[in-house]
């Protein structure tokens, strides 16, 4: 490891972390996600999310977006309730959920940032992912909030919202995820081919789990999601990332894959994950 205050996370962390339905839980208790993604011209974004969240073993999953991805998402995800919103519209006809994924394939035009503004408006862990990253680049102002953020930029969002190069930034990625956790109030999770976790007055976590193979389309949409359930299931987003990148890096160890493979091995990991702990006593 590059730094000695830094951890690396392990099967072990996860047995501990990852929360477990038991006979008392229901659908809200065990976490109710929203999403806010896709748009006209990127649908497949909004449905990678949303299978995230689902496959992750969320209570429910809300999704709110706009005609197109509705559409997409309708087909694919029976299991979600979907809020088909008018352009222009925020989220605030959604009902209750504990935790927002914002941001993939939501575009940056008005209507993507009168729902990431909503989004934001509310009083619940908000994740910050791809397009809703490159509008909070314009007004950093947007994640000024109460309640926590996890942001999840790989090396090129960051630099944007950071005014730092990108070379800079690949170069010390450690120090810059660090000083973004500090700068912004924010917990990051930082992507590339390590995975890094900052939230400030913790140590940085970092994630060895992943595969080369991962570096193809849609995969982070997947990963949006996944920590999006963890996080509605009560984790921190310190805890909610950590599990996150630990299980898509493990879920996409063997390649070629398409992001839908990842999304279909996470349930097959939570559970290896989950025995572990039993087995463990
Ligand atoms: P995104 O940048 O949003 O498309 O997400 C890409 C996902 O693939 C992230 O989870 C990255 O950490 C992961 N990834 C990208 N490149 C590599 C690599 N070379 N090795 C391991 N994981 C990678
Ligand atoms: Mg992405």
């Amino acid at each position: 490891l590059p730094d000695p205050e830094a951890t690396a996370l392990t099967g072990a962390d996860m047995a501990t972390m990852l929360p477990r339905p038991d006979a008392g839980s229901d659908k809200y208790s065990r976490g109710v996600v929203g999403v806010a993604a896709g748009s006209h011209e990127y649908t497949g974004a909004a449905v990678l999310a949303v299978g995230g969240a689902i496959r992750a073993g969320a209570g429910m999953v809300r999704y709110a977006g706009v005609a197109e991805p509705v559409a997409q998402v309708r087909a694919r995800w029976s299991e979600a309730v979907i809020t088909p919103l008018e352009p222009g519209e925020g989220v605030d006809r959604v009902g209750r959920v504990q935790a927002w994924v914002l941001g993939p394939g939501l575009g940056t035009g008005p209507e993507s940032l009168a729902i990431a503004r909503s989004v934001l408006a509310s009083d619940v862990p908000v994740l910050v992912d791809a397009d809703a990253l490159t509008l909070a680049a314009q007004d950093r102002s947007l994640l000024r909030r109460a309640a926590p953020v996890l942001i999840t930029p790989h090396a090129g969002e960051l630099s944007r919202l950071l005014d730092v190069p990108r070379a800079r930034i690949e170069a010390r990625r450690l120090e810059h995820v660090r000083w973004a956790a500090s700068e912004l109030g924010v917990t990051v999770l930082l992507k590339g081919s390590t995975t890094l976790v900052a939230q400030e007055d913790r140590p940085v976590r970092v994630n060895l789990t992943g595969s080369p193979w991962l570096a193809t389309g849609g995969t982070g949409d997947v990963l949006a999601g996944l920590a999006g359930a963890l996080l509605a299931g009560g984790l921190s987003g310190y805890d909610a990332a950590s599990c996150a990148a630990y299980l898509h890096g493990i879920a996409g160890r063997h390649g070629p894959l398409a992001a839908w493979d990842v999304l279909e091995a996470i349930p097959g990991m939570i559970r290896s994950l989950i025995d572990r702990r039993r087995e463990g006593g």
